[in-house]
């Protein structure tokens, strides 16, 4: 449910993980074990031991957020600035590229409208500021207002 934001919360700068249709004890489990805070919609999920008790540091998404709410409201929550973007994909770190070496790789769209490009240094795709980047960032920059 929440797979987007994973990815929004990337961009971000923080490091996320999405599993689809994992079982919730599992996710408990490893929340506990990693010490990475547990982000759910699912309410039932809260009733939980292991988060009751406070070994999981978990926040409950409200359903009916679109998904530019839902980062909002996180990074909010848990009083997160915007860090350096990380890769969408995959969580790794980003590395400037030139433009001239994307000739060819980027859109020519991209390529046209975009100066600056960015790549995973882990799975090596490819990013550039598009107009979806702007609109989200713009709107991160407002919550930072
Ligand atoms: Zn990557």
């Amino acid at each position: 449910m929440l797979g987007g934001l994973a990815r929004w919360l990337r961009a971000a700068g923080y490091d996320a993980q999405f599993e689809y249709g994992i079982d919730d004890g599992d996710l408990v489990r490893r929340a506990a074990a990693s010490g990475q805070i547990l982000l759910s919609s699912d309410g039932p999920m809260f009733e939980r031991n292991l988060i009751k008790k406070a070994h999981v540091r978990a926040l409950y998404i409200p359903q009916q957020l679109s998904k530019m709410e839902q980062l909002q409201f996180v990074l909010r929550e848990l009083k997160l600035p915007r860090r350096q973007a990380k890769c969408m994909s995959c969580g790794g770190e980003l590395s400037e590229v030139p433009k001239h070496a994307v000739m060819g790789e980027a859109p020519p769209l991209a390529f046209r409208n975009c100066e600056r490009f960015w790549r995973c240094t882990r799975c090596s795709k490819l990013f550039w500021h598009g107009t979806h980047w702007q609109r989200i960032t713009h709107r991160l920059g407002e919550l930072a207002e």
